[in-house]
């Protein structure tokens, strides 16, 4: 999804072996980003090109006027068997195919308003409404809008509205004698129902529905930091040749103090599963709900009704809003480029759209200054300093910071010695060119070019649509092609940037249908982003910070005491309470070009090798550890059990293909038996599994799911009490896996209206969720609902005459 798909990658690969040797050790021993790019440029040819354009072509990304139709009538499908979560999805992709101002559209729009009605959206509800108004729709189908239109707002308390909407329905009435008898009896019915309605909310006084605005903004850094920008007063920035740049901490923080929020410098919505073009699907239309149906391209919030690009189906937003700001700042570029730049992979966009976006900045406006320089020589800007910085700094290879520009004792910072979020920061990263492989980074260039090619094939102007002027860009049209080099370059080095700087953006996705009153909630990747502040954090096995995102901006907190003077720290990916130590170090290496010598590090080197770990099998007649390599024999002096290691791998792979047999009952509501199935896997996990392992955890978390399915709260939460057992050896007391269990404990006790032990784990989960997620979190308004639901519980009457 990061690099290139499969087939482009394999394509670019054969063409690099079959070039001749003298070539490949010329880039490969290239010393400035410029020479990759200039050389894997010359070698780009027309029939690849053609390669990729056939590839892109399996991305359903324009507008299929056929569709429409489609979507909604499997949509209305979904709306009669009353699944309007689906019906919306579905709709939304009707929408995303429609022509503005269509009866397409304002069709699709109205149908999405009557599902998300019944959903209980009635703000969204309303905001369609009036989009299929705008949108032309038909006269002839008004009255019903309007009722709904009537409906939501007295749902909402705004009876003065609703009024003048009712107002509106009779005079459309008036106006309408042909309407059949009988609809209009039902229309009727309906209006007074409604004035009914309206009556009794208006006594009422009007409740605000304001509430739901209370969004992260109050979240805030308690003292900004004059030196880093989105950074807390606690923290400062050092520098030293080994370890790079870092934050040390510069006075004692307390777990669950904000150290770091920042709104990413770029991201890319990560497209979530598309129909690839070899996938045999039944109908060329998707009807799955992907990330990229529900979550707006821009804001990354969630919605239900998404409106879409006016030009292309697959760029979708929460608003007007971010739709026209989307434009401005990258979309009017990317639209006609959508199935290229998912077949070259999120990297290669977020490459472009940093470079675009870096127009609207200093360094943005020097670069397109600097391009004009080499159009016209003699003009030379004093404020192009700034640039012929950075790409000295680029261009000539980040091992040579080549004289006559302005010393910063901190790469990435300005004059004044401020590290800001903005593209010069971003361009500080380090590709390290030097680490990634020759072949890889042909790749890279090559994908690069491809996409300048198009670029330039797409719009003469494309790189000039910053100056208003039309003379300026017809000054620049006739000299793209040194320009495009440049963009060029600097896109390959954000592409190299991207391995070890990308930060995943993720979300809490909560799993389990509407039946299930137990939600399990499981880390999303959502988005691909670039984050200059949080890229300073260097990497722990065992961090000391936990990072969150909401919406496009990452929080970093202090999850557990840090002392003045420490390092923060925060993990890159391999943590150690999922990987053993060589996996994680093996991992940092290839991926980020370092050797991990952090404390668990350190301590688990030190450690005779094939330490016991947690997911260490155990003798089956006295369940002491069983120690060995191939034959593993029992730790136990009196006991002379031996058996094969592939023999336990065998075995666990069969626990693992029943569990998950399990599940599938689990899904599709067959509880008595995925009961049965889940107490005989935890059987024979007994006899040959420690009880802090992985699987037993997850066995005894599924039973928990079966059984609070069935109402059975207490043998519920029994089970889950085991699994949290698991998840505290294994992650910690007070890590965020800890928690989530926390969380769904706290739910079970609640619905089984154990109230004592409920408030006891309310208070327990929101402890740890607060440390690592801040006040705005939704399991944690959750749990403070659970709360105040249970405190204003009328007391229990003592016997039937009290
Ligand atoms: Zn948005
Ligand atoms: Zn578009
Ligand atoms: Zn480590
Ligand atoms: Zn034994």
């Amino acid at each position: 999804m990061d690099l290139p798909v499969d087939e482009w990658k394999s394509y670019v690969l054969q063409k690099w072996s079959l070039l001749p040797k003298s070539i490949q050790v010329t880039i490969s021993t290239a010393e400035t980003l410029s020479d990759i790019f200039l050389h894997s440029s010359s070698l780009l040819q027309p029939e690849d090109e053609m390669f990729l354009k056939r590839l892109s072509r399996g991305y359903l990304v324009g507008k299929d006027p056929n569709a429409p139709l489609f979507y909604r009538e499997e949509g209305n499908k979904k709306f009669q068997k009353k699944d309007y979560m689906g019906a919306t999805v579905l709709y939304s992709k009707g929408v995303s195919h429609s022509r503005p101002n269509s009866e397409d559209i304002s069709l699709c729009y109205a149908n999405r308003s009557a599902a998300l009605f019944h959903l209980g959206q009635y703000e969204t509800c309303l905001k369609d409404i009036v989009r299929a108004q705008t949108h032309g729709y038909p006269e002839r189908l008004q009255a019903k809008l309007l009722l709904r239109k009537a409906e939501c707002l007295v749902t909402l308390g705004r009876p003065h509205e609703a009024s003048q909407t009712i107002s509106d329905l009779e005079s459309n009435f008036a106006a309408k004698p042909t309407l059949a008898a009988s609809q209009f009896q039902v229309l009727q019915r309906t209006l007074c129902r409604l004035k009914v309605k309206v009556q009794e909310k208006e006594n009422l006084t009007e409740t605000s529905p304001a509430a739901l605005t209370k969004a992260f903004e109050d979240v805030d850094l308690r003292e900004e930091n004059e030196q880093i920008s989105s950074t807390s007063s606690s923290v400062s920035l050092c520098t030293d040749p080994l370890k790079g740049r870092y934050l040390v901490a510069t006075k004692d923080i307390l777990p669950g103090e904000l150290l770091v929020k920042e709104d990413a410098f770029v991201s890319v919505l990560n497209p979530g599963e598309m129909p690839p073009w070899h996938r045999g699907l039944e109908s060329k239309w998707d009807t799955r709900a992907t990330n990229g149906d529900l979550y707006c391209h821009r804001c990354l919030k969630h919605t239900l009704a998404p409106v879409p690009c006016d030009g292309c189906s697959y760029a979708k937003y929460c608003s007007q809003e971010c739709m026209q700001q989307a434009w401005d700042l990258y979309h009017s570029i990317e639209c006609s480029l959508g199935g290229l730049l998912l077949t070259l992979g999120v990297f290669c966009h977020i490459a472009l759209r940093s470079t675009l976006l870096a127009r609207f900045e200093e360094a943005g406006k020097v670069i397109n200054k600097l391009c004009g320089e080499i159009t016209n020589r003699d003009t030379c800007l004093p404020e192009s300093k700034n640039l012929a910085q950075i790409l000295s700094y680029d261009l000539g290879g980040e091992s040579k910071n080549k004289g006559k520009t302005v010393e910063t004792p901190i790469p990435g910072c300005d004059i004044n010695g401020k590290y800001e979020n903005n593209y010069n920061a971003v361009f500080s990263l380090l590709p390290h060119t030097g680490n990634h492989s020759p072949v890889h980074k042909f790749l890279c260039a090559l994908s690069v070019s491809a996409l300048c090619r198009q670029l330039e094939a797409a719009s003469l102007q494309v790189f000039t649509t910053g100056l208003k002027s039309s003379k300026l860009k017809a000054a620049a049209a006739p000299v793209l092609y040194p320009e495009l080099n440049i963009w060029g370059v600097a896109m390959l080095r954000h592409m190299l940037q991207l391995q070890c700087n990308a930060q995943a953006i993720t979300t809490i996705q909560q799993t389990g249908s509407e039946k299930n009153l137990i939600t399990n909630s499981r880390q999303v990747r959502l988005a691909t982003g670039l984050f200059p502040v949080v890229s300073l954090l260097n990497h722990s096995c065992s961090p000391n910070t936990s990072v969150s995102f909401i919406s496009t901006i990452a929080t970093v907190r202090a999850s557990q005491q840090i002392k003045k003077g420490q390092e923060i720290l925060h993990c890159y990916g391999p943590h150690e309470s999922r990987m053993g130590v060589a996996e994680r170090r093996q991992k940092l290496r290839s991926q980020y070009f370092f050797d991990c010598n952090c404390p668990p590090c350190e301590r688990e080197k030190q450690r005779p090798s094939q330490g016991p770990g947690r997911e260490a099998f155990c003798c089956h007649r006295c369940r002491a550890l069983l120690q060995g390599d191939d034959v593993l024999s029992c730790g136990s002096t009196s006991c002379t059990e031996s058996v094969s290691r592939d023999h336990l791998v065998s075995q666990l792979q069969d626990l693992q293909r029943q569990v998950g047999m399990a599940r599938k009952l689990l899904r599709n509501g067959e509880l008595e038996r995925a009961i049965q199935l889940l107490l005989g896997c935890r059987h024979a996990a007994e006899s040959f599994l420690l009880a802090e392992h992985s699987v037993v955890g997850e066995i005894e978390d599924d039973l928990a799911q079966a059984y609070a399915a069935l109402g059975d709260w207490e043998k519920s939460a029994a089970h889950l009490q085991k699994s949290l057992r698991v998840v505290e050896v294994r992650h910690g007391p007070t890590s965020v896996e800890m928690g989530h269990e926390l969380f769904k404990l706290a739910q079970i006790f609640f619905n089984g209206f154990a109230i004592p032990e409920a408030l006891n784990t309310i208070q327990q989960a929101e402890k740890v969720l607060l440390v690592h997620y801040g006040p705005w979190n939704d399991e944690i308004q959750e749990l403070q609902k659970m709360k105040s639901c249970l405190l204003d519980l009328p007391p229990i009457p003592v016997g039937p005459n009290e």
